[in-house]
């Protein structure tokens, strides 16, 4: 009997990569150079494999600041296990290796086995959690389901891994495509854009019209801690026709070894009003977050130098495309849709940069394999969305008495966690 994703996937997540994935020989590439924008996972994902290039010659540079470390939980912190197939990839190492160097002896603190869900209602001055039930697992999924990590870390551990292979950071983000293309070892430079700051010498983008606000936390099991080990927890809360939403998952980071749990809660809302309106949405999300925190049997960690707060503009689900033919809106291609809430960013930026690199090796362009690679992704991320935002009288007891069925519909997609190492 097939498996759920195999019916619904034929082929498997990666059905969608293109053929000459893989096979002998490169190029030529249509360019001499490149100048990557930006310092985050995608941006150096993308680095990473186009430095191990004969053809580019080491023509390669980064323009944008080297990664600095952090405590704060900025950014995304749940890292599918899927992520390291495509950042070894694009490393030219193994997974084992990468796994060796961001978490060390203590790996197995940072890992989920098990997935749970549960909702969350107001009691008396706190919150008070519905049953914890197990909805997915790393026995029938393929293995360990995601490590938790701090974002900082991984790029960090990526800055250096694309240093010694010889890329320099090269000072402050350009705002324009000019100065980027300045800063090339070529003649004929691509320019990758890796940030979600656009420049501002092509056309801007168009305003969103939704965001999401987000609040995260390191946090420590305490002896009453209802969570299992190795076990995450995907929590709804049902508010004003909307779900708000959060997930906790087993974390390790060397700057704050005391954590081994974090927690985030988040909402997809229009456009704030006012700063007073934007501070609310916030508020809430951390209220909540710590609330839940607190019911699951957790204490937060050192919150006011580790608690991570942002308001992410959503983009449109559809393909990303370019206005000219040496300058790849390589970020704008991965965040397509709605950023943080399906907890795939990391794996995304992992896999269109690599991906996307690997094209530009081959002499293709760009553009349609990237965009075909995420179709699954963005597929995925659409649905949740849907399933938070609308239909929420029905989700909700769904979600409350068939976590299994409901989770697997819109958001577990087995074939999308584990690594296939
Ligand atoms: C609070 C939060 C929680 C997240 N949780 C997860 C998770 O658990 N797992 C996961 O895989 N990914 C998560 N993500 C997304 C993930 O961090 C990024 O998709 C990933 O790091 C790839 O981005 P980057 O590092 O290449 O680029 P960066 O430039 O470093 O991207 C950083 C972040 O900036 C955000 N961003 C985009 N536009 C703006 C803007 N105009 N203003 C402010 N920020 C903007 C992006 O969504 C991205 O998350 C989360 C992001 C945030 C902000």
């Amino acid at each position: 009997m097939p498996s759920i994703s195999e019916r619904a996937w034929p082929g498997g997540r990666d059905a969608a990569l293109p053929a000459w994935l893989g096979a002998a020989g490169q190029g030529p590439p249509r360019f001499d150079s490149v100048v990557v924008r930006g310092s985050g996972v995608g941006a150096l994902t993308f680095a990473a494999r186009a430095a191990r290039s004969q053809a580019l010659g080491g023509r390669v540079r980064i323009a944008g600041p080297r990664p600095r470390p952090d405590r704060r939980l900025v950014n995304g912190c749940t890292l599918r296990a899927r992520s390291l197939d495509y950042l070894a990839a694009a490393l030219g190492e193994d997974e084992g290796s990468l796994l060796e160097d961001l978490f060390g002896a203590r790996r197995s603190q940072a890992e989920t086995h098990v997935q749970h869900s549960t909702v969350a209602r107001a009691s008396g001055d706190g919150l008070a959690l519905g049953r914890i039930r197990p909805f997915m697992d790393a026995e029938r999924d393929g293995g360990v389901l995601a490590y938790g990590l701090r974002n900082g870390h991984l790029v960090e551990l990526l800055a250096g891994r694309v240093e010694a292979l010889g890329v320099p950071f090269d000072g402050d983000e350009p705002d324009t495509l000019a100065a980027c293309r300045a800063r090339a070892d070529g003649e004929k430079p691509l320019v990758v854009n890796g940030s979600h700051r656009p420049v501002t010498d092509l056309p801007a983008p168009e305003r969103p019209t939704r965001f999401v606000v987000a609040s995260q936390i390191p946090l420590r099991r305490r002896a009453d801690a209802v969570l299992p080990e190795a076990g995450s927890l995907i929590c709804l809360r049902r508010r004003a026709g909307a779900f708000d939403t959060g997930v906790f998952y087993p974390f390790l980071v060397p700057l704050t070894p005391e954590a081994d749990l974090y927690g985030i809660f988040y909402r997809i809302v229009p456009p704030a009003e006012s700063a007073a309106a934007r501070a609310e949405a916030l508020g809430w999300m951390r209220r909540t977050v710590e609330g839940v925190a607190d019911a699951l049997g957790a204490d937060l960690v050192d919150a006011d130098e580790t608690r991570g707060e942002a308001v992410v503009p959503c983009l449109p689900w559809d393909d990303v495309g370019t206005p000219r033919s040496d300058w790849l809106d390589l970020h704008r291609t991965y965040s397509a849709c709605t950023p943080i809430i399906t907890g795939d960013g990391m794996t995304r930026a992992a896999l269109a940069g690599w991906l996307a690199a690997e094209a530009v090796l081959h002499g293709e362009d760009p553009v349609g394999p990237t965009n075909r690679s995420l179709h699954l992704w963005r597929g995925a991320n659409r649905d949740f969305a849907r399933g938070i935002t609308r239909f929420t009288a029905l989700t909700e007891p769904l979600f409350a008495h068939l976590p299994s069925a409901l989770m697997r519909a819109i958001a577990a997609r087995p074939d999308m966690w584990a690594t296939v190492a």
